[in-house]
């Protein structure tokens, strides 16, 4: 029979994944010879056999990759055949230039899992357990490429076992950079108050976390802090001393039976649980679930992850050993801060908040933050794009300069565009925040020096007072380095746009908190028409006072104020919180322009009508209000509500959606004694009617049909799943973010877009 020879290059996230052993047990399995190895660009091989092997070898390349590894391009081209015999991974192939992807850390996977459950295994109840499919990457690399000496696995020598294992292509730990054991491995170790030092350190965690203490726990992308889930008192003080007050602190379980006892778990949400990404999933809550009423005051939904490492699992399966069940898995920061990284950073910071230390001896080069997404419809809706997802790169369709962008001022991340691909640092957080503001430019720093690549080129918001612009400034005068400025919303469009590939122009409905726009006012509720090189306002939700700026953000009742004088002019409605001492003082700042900017938000027109309602006198983080009010409704009872009356103006350049007839709406429900859920049901269902009409009309003005969805309302689950296909059903074609989430952690990647529309 005649025999072909093959060369095929792969291309994408396809080394540190187990690639190379998978090609060589496929070929061997398949009888074909040649060799693989990997080089700066992906992973190259030649193989050689009869066609109907090579072609069978084709097909499984792709549809059997192994579980982290993520295929991007396969170009193959004829060679002539050798007669080779066998086939043969070959040394990396150094070439200059990395273009390499790093890999994400990944959830511990299956076999893993069976292993350190399993009392004959040698990694019995070992916490650091790994292999090509699982484990830690992003987290523990120095440099590129990644090879073991350039990890922080680099101290531990490998012992025979081990050393077996890493060098047998048939075995799962083939040149898995992380592998360890109990005989050679990293080491665990408890530290603080009463802990018995000869006792071992998981069991004795464990002792402590069900006798209601807090502990710090190092795990795989910085420290978290844990108490029991069900200990109320434990609950109160771990918020106290973290000095988190309201918001959901997040959960952890040991499998998906464990999360089904506390929540409603679907079929996509098990899959998005046990994915290798493992993010924090929002659930709906079970009635009677054994939980501290601390945990989510006021929510029906539950963020709920399952054990990401080795380590958090051994740890939950002692302390349900000792009757406790699901762990309080929150950030180990106080406040707002980043996330702790180091073993003397964590005892100085978390000093006044936890009560012991779960430590040990591998150190943690990169933070990543616990992810979080929900299901919608079918879809998964990313709230934050951090461990397991980051730094794997999104990508563009076509190359060029590369881009630095840096983000906005909230929820932070920043972006380094290199060729066509886009990589986001992990989720940075509130920039406001001055350990956050450290944590960005190690982002920055980070990402340039992994991808040995400093842009020429920065790309940033247009407000001036952003620490990111203040930065990005800095750069110009002292390093020459040239701006681009980019406003925030026509970022958010580009975001959407360039994760479709969609270059032509479209409309974008970004409805947002806040972002400086062109004129100065702040934007928020926006219909914008353009693309990544150009964008014009095509309409926007009625402007109002933003009393104190930024800091109405925390005060509701301050948007409530603004609308009701913009909707009733002098003759206020009575409600019952316009008796409050703060009125009269808001509202001279409104009447007198006072410390007050105009917006357009749609996130403020949420707080407005939750603080109409009568609650939300104040609020400890951005948008509670708006996510509380969201609580309150369900899709099926928005569907068949009645909306409040609303109106469209089509003034003479664009769409004017005013707000006042909303408001009024919302005032007349009130005083005849609707609660907040009948009010949230109504504006939800108005905002809908409202949006659609208006993005009918858009089209219509501008005969674009195409309707990209961004900004941090759709994380509003409601509107995320009603709006698309309602969208549909008027003839447009809405686009809605994949693999990015659609509030500001985008913002970076669409100031890239847009920064590298612009050097074309
Ligand atoms: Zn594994
Ligand atoms: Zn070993
Ligand atoms: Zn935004």
């Amino acid at each position: 029979m005649t025999r072909r020879r093959h060369r095929l290059r792969v291309d994408g996230v396809v080394q540190g994944v187990g690639f190379r052993p998978f090609v060589f047990n496929l070929a061997e399995s398949l009888g074909l010879a040649g060799h693989v190895a990997n080089d700066s660009e992906g992973v190259i091989l030649e193989i050689e056999g009869d066609p109907a092997g090579l072609a069978t070898f084709r097909r499984r390349l792709e549809a059997e990759a192994p579980p982290l590894a993520r295929i991007e391009s396969v170009v193959a081209e004829p060679l002539p055949a050798v007669g080779a015999e066998g086939f043969a991974i070959l040394p990396s192939l150094d070439s200059p230039g990395t273009s390499t992807c790093v890999p994400a850390d990944s959830a511990l996977c299956a076999d893993c899992r069976r292993e350190i459950l399993d009392p004959g295994d040698r990694r019995h109840r070992y916490a650091f357990t790994n292999c090509t499919n699982c484990g830690p990457r992003w987290t523990i690399i120095g440099r590129i490429p990644y090879d073991r000496p350039f990890t922080s696995m680099a101290p531990f020598a490998m012992c025979p076992d081990c050393e077996r294992e890493y060098h047998d292509p048939r075995d799962r730990r083939f040149h898995a950079q992380p592998n360890a054991c109990p005989a050679c491995g990293p080491r665990l170790s408890l530290e603080g108050e009463g802990v018995d030092p000869a006792a071992d350190p998981l069991r004795e965690a464990a002792r402590l976390l069900a006798a209601g203490r807090i502990l710090a726990v190092k795990g795989l992308g910085g420290f978290h802090l844990a108490a029991r889930a069900d200990d109320q008192a434990a609950v109160l003080r771990l918020r106290a001393r973290k000095g988190r007050e309201a918001k959901p602190l997040a959960l952890m379980v040991a499998d998906l039976d464990a999360a089904r006892a506390l929540a409603a778990v679907g079929d996509d949400e098990a899959t998005l649980l046990s994915s290798p990404q493992a993010p924090i999933v929002l659930l709906e809550r079970r009635p009677g679930a054994a939980l501290a009423p601390a945990v989510a005051p006021g929510h029906r939904r539950l963020g709920v992850m399952l054990a990401t490492t080795p380590l958090h699992l051994l740890l939950l399966a002692e302390v349900q050993a000792l009757g406790a069940g699901a762990l309080v898995m929150t950030s180990g920061n106080a406040g707002d801060e980043p996330i702790c990284l180091g073993d003397d950073e964590a005892r100085a910071r978390l000093g006044e908040i936890a009560d012991a230390w779960l430590l040990h001896d591998r150190a943690i080069l990169r933070r990543a933050d616990d992810s979080v997404a929900e299901v919608v419809g079918r879809r998964t809706l990313l709230h934050r794009r951090s461990r397991g997802y980051a730094p794997l790169p999104v990508l563009l369709d076509g190359g060029g300069a590369p881009v630095l962008a840096v983000g906005p001022e909230l929820k932070n991340t920043v972006c380094l565009l290199k060729e066509n691909r886009a990589f986001l640092s992990p989720h940075v957080g509130d920039l406001q925040n001055l350990a956050a503001y450290g944590f960005f430019q190690e982002s920055i720093r980070t990402l340039q020096e992994l991808l040995e690549c400093g842009p020429e080129t920065i790309a940033h918001d247009l407000h001036p007072g952003y620490l990111s612009t203040r930065w990005a400034r800095e750069q110009a005068r002292d390093a020459g380095k040239r701006l681009v400025p980019v406003q925030h919303h026509h970022a958010h469009l580009a975001a959407v746009l360039a994760e479709h590939g969609h270059r032509e122009p479209a409309l974008g409905l970004i409805l947002d908190g806040t972002g400086y726009g062109t004129d100065g006012t702040i934007w928020g509720g926006e219909i914008l028409a353009g693309n990544a090189a150009a964008c014009t306002r095509v309409g926007h939700l009625s402007c109002v006072p933003l009393p104190g700026g930024d800091a109405a953000i925390r005060h509701p009742r301050r948007l409530a104020l603004s609308h009701l004088r913009a909707a009733f002019g002098d003759e206020l409605p009575d409600l019952p919180f316009l008796a409050d001492q703060e009125t009269a003082i808001v509202l001279r700042m409104v009447d007198g322009g006072v410390h007050s900017p105009l917006t357009s938000s749609c996130g403020r027109l949420f707080d407005a009508v939750a603080a109409l309602t009568g609650g939300w006198r104040e609020v400890r983080y951005e948008a509670q209000a708006a996510i509380e009010l969201t609580a309150l409704t369900t899709c099926a009872a928005v569907e068949a509500a009645r909306p409040f009356a609303w109106e469209i103006d089509e003034a003479g350049d664009g769409l004017l959606l005013p707000c006042g007839p909303i408001i009024r709406g919302v005032v007349a429900a009130v005083r005849a004694g609707a609660d907040a859920a009948e009010v949230s049901t109504r504006f939800h269902r108005t905002l809908l009617d409202l949006l659609v009409e208006a993005s009918r009309r858009a089209s219509r003005l501008t005969g674009l049909r195409t309707v990209a969805l961004g900004g941090g309302s759709f994380q509003n689950g409601i509107l995320a799943a009603l709006l698309p296909p309602r969208l549909e059903a008027a003839g447009l074609r809405p686009l809605l973010p994949r693999e990015l989430p659609p509030n500001d952690g985008a913002v970076s990647f669409g100031q890239a877009a847009v920064a590298r529309a612009g050097l074309a």
